[in-house]
């Protein structure tokens, strides 16, 4: 792999843009559900995420349709 696809490789895409669906905010953050391990990795626990609205403090999985 040249230099620069390299770059372009690790630039890629990060999260998509997240928006509550309840007020349309952007002002959004990713936390972690400690009241549901969906995983174990050598011992330690893999939480669910859940997405917060810091506008409404409206929750929301990203994996679930509603
Ligand atoms: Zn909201």
């Amino acid at each position: 792999m040249s230099q620069e696809e390299n770059r372009s490789f690790l630039k890629g895409e990060k999260m998509a843009r997240v928006e509550c669906p309840k007020c349309k905010s952007l002002n959004v953050k990713e936390v972690e559900d400690k009241s549901k391990v969906i995983a174990y990795f050598n011992h330690v626990p893999v939480y669910k995420k859940k997405i917060v609205c810091k506008d409404c403090t409206y929750e929301w999985y990203p994996d679930e349709k509603e």
